[in-house]
């Protein structure tokens, strides 16, 4: 700070002693006038030369050598002044007054120049003035005693004024070392949470990726098995194996969905749909339980006859079947109403949608209440008694619903009930919206499941890409139920075999995503790459994947695929897919014997 300063302040130091010289040449004798400025000259060139020196050499130097250096050069410019002022006080009282306003000028300038470091700012201006206040001092006639008293008084408060400067620029550059540092650290603190939330993330979505894949064949195998003929202690015993594997999924599906929110991944969508189908079937899959535990379940909803809405249709029953579920869950005894209603029209728009979900179960006491939204937190169970369920399903439900623009909020008395509102901002759809099928975004439990199973019977040639056999296995057998004729391959390559390779193409390719060799993403592009090049007609790829992340959706679409179906599945889910890709069998005793099975 100081030492940058160092060229600009010689110059103008030098181009005011030249006009020094220039006044005091007439007045005092020359030789002293020219040797004084030859001085000073050469003290400016010394100084400047110091600089440029030290600005090439960087920062590889010792600091303390050179600020020795300055402080002696600064040293010297000053008592070069302080001479010249001995050579100026000589002269009558007006060239003393001159002179000392010259030095008191100088001085003032040096100690502006060199506030930031107070032992220059003393190598400076002593030498400077203190010359002068003893010559006019030891005058001891009354004009030199009045300048002597003020040039005095004016170096103390100099250097007073500079051991302050000092001070302040010393606490502003240390408050802002500090800042910059503090700023570098909380970057850095900050970038390394992203980064291990992003790994934590990554984490779970490959382990979920990891349990899903056995978890197919489970789910699979116990359905294949349900639909066999089997005694009835086993059928129940099945049963239960289904809704064990159903309430894993549950969790891996909750523990997906939050690092999701944690890594700040969550997106969601705008598309028009059927609110009143949606809420129908939130009812009716939470209906049985809610019959079993002999409680009431009433819809009330207070809409126009087309309920068709713009919004995230999958998030918004995933909240409402969070709430629902958690009515029933703690409701042992009365009712649950589920109610919906859209309060009068704002002046800039339709107002929210307000669902409330009120139940006459246990309650929830105040102390609870604070926390019960927070992650992995329940309210206090009674003594020896663990709660179920994870603790993240209001979590989940609450960020849900901050991204689409609502919130969730809940009012409850221990021992009476509880009430959850959910307020939407849902705008009623433009009349040429096509509203999205919701049944399609669903899986339900098996146990509630509303068949919706299509047994008509579907013809084709499916290429199975599959590299676990006990999925493989599951798959096949469905596929197979329906009419269809399946080809199983391990792997990608050789997917790329039999369709670019052989004569015979199939109707439908169902991709597994990650397999050994060459996965579905590159077998996919090598296809349809193949189709491009030989002219031929494209073959629906729809992925068939353990992944459950909408980003792993949208890179199947990229690689070429035209569907995707995320493990583990209902067969209500693959045959609805396989509706949509596959032409319907007209042989009516495949339909009889199909609709037996
Ligand atoms: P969980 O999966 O444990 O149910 P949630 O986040 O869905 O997790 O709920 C957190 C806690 O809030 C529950 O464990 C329960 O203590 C309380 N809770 C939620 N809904 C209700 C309700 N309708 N009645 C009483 N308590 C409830």
């Amino acid at each position: 700070m100081v030492l940058s300063m160092t060229i600009p302040a010689v110059m103008m130091s030098t181009a005011f002693a030249l006009v020094a010289s220039w006044f005091f040449y007439s007045r005092l004798t020359h030789p002293a006038v020219l040797g004084w400025l030859a001085l000073k000259i050469a003290i400016a060139g010394i100084r400047v030369l110091h600089r440029i020196w030290h600005t090439q050499r960087g920062h590889g130097f010792d600091h303390l050598a050179r600020q020795r250096q300055s402080g002696w050069l600064l040293f010297a410019d000053g008592l070069v002044w302080g001479l010249g002022g001995l050579v100026a006080l000589a002269g009558q009282d007006s060239l003393t007054l001159m002179a000392s306003i010259s030095l008191v000028g100088v001085a003032t300038m040096g100690a502006f120049a060199l506030q930031a470091h107070w032992p220059y700012v003393v190598a400076y201006c002593v030498p400077v003035l203190v010359p002068a206040i003893l010559v006019t001092l030891l005058e001891r006639d009354p004009f030199g005693l009045f300048v002597g008293m003020g040039l005095s008084t004016l170096t103390l408060c100099l250097l007073g004024a500079a051991r302050l400067a000092q001070n302040r620029i010393g606490e502003m550059l240390y408050l802002r070392f500090t800042n910059a540092q503090l700023a570098q650290e909380r970057t850095a603190a900050l970038n390394l949470a992203q980064q291990q939330i992003e790994e934590k993330s990554l984490f779970v979505a490959t382990m979920s990726h990891e349990l899903r894949t056995p978890l197919h064949g489970i789910l699979g195998l116990t359905r294949m098995l349900q639909s066999s003929s089997l005694a009835g202690q086993d059928r129940d015993n099945l049963a239960l194996v289904e809704r064990s594997g159903e309430h894993l999924l549950t969790v891996i599906n909750n523990i997906l969905d939050f690092s999701r929110i944690e890594a700040g991944h969550l997106e969601t969508e705008h598309k028009a749909f059927d609110l009143c189908t949606l809420l129908s079937d939130v009812v009716a899959l939470n209906a049985v339980t809610a019959q079993a535990k002999g409680l009431s379940l009433q819809a009330d909803i207070d809409l126009p006859a087309s309920c068709v809405v713009m919004g995230d249709a999958a998030r918004l029953r995933q909240i409402l079947l969070n709430l629902v579920g958690n009515a029933v869950k703690f409701t042992h005894q009365g009712w649950i109403r589920v109610s919906v209603s859209r309060p009068a029209a704002s002046a800039d728009g339709a107002a929210p949608l307000v669902f409330h979900i009120t139940d006459t179960g246990v309650g929830i006491a105040p102390q609870d209440m604070a926390h019960i939204f927070a992650p992995f937190k329940q309210a206090e169970a009674p003594a020896h008694q663990r709660l179920d369920g994870s603790g993240l399903g209001l979590t989940i439900a609450r960020a849900m619903a901050h991204a689409m623009n609502g919130e969730v909020s809940c009012t409850s008395v221990l021992g009476q009930g509880s009430t959850f509102e959910l307020t939407l901002p849902l705008p009623p759809a433009i009349a040429a919206a096509t509203p999205v099928a919701t049944a399609a975004i669903a899986q339900p439990s098996s146990e509630t499941r509303p068949s919706s199973v299509r047994t008509v019977p579907l013809q084709g040639r499916v290429i199975l890409a599959e590299d676990n056999d006990v999925n493989a296995m599951i798959v096949e057998a469905l596929l197979r139920r329906h009419g269809l004729e399946v080809e199983h391959q391990p792997d990608g390559n050789a997917v790329i075999q039999a369709v670019c390779n052989n004569g015979i193409r199939p109707d439908l390719i169902l991709m597994d995503c990650l397999m050994p060799m060459l996965d579905g993403f590159e077998a996919t592009r090598l296809i349809r790459t193949d189709e491009q090049t030989r002219g031929l007609p494209r073959i629906p790829i729809v992925a068939l994947t353990a992944s459950a992340l909408s980003e792993d959706s949208a890179r199947c679409m990229a690689a070429g695929m035209d569907g995707y179906l995320s493990k583990p599945f209902t067969e209500d889910q693959l045959v609805s897919m396989l509706n949509t890709f596959l032409p319907v069998s007209s042989s009516p005793t495949q339909a009889a014997a199909l609709n037996a099975a």
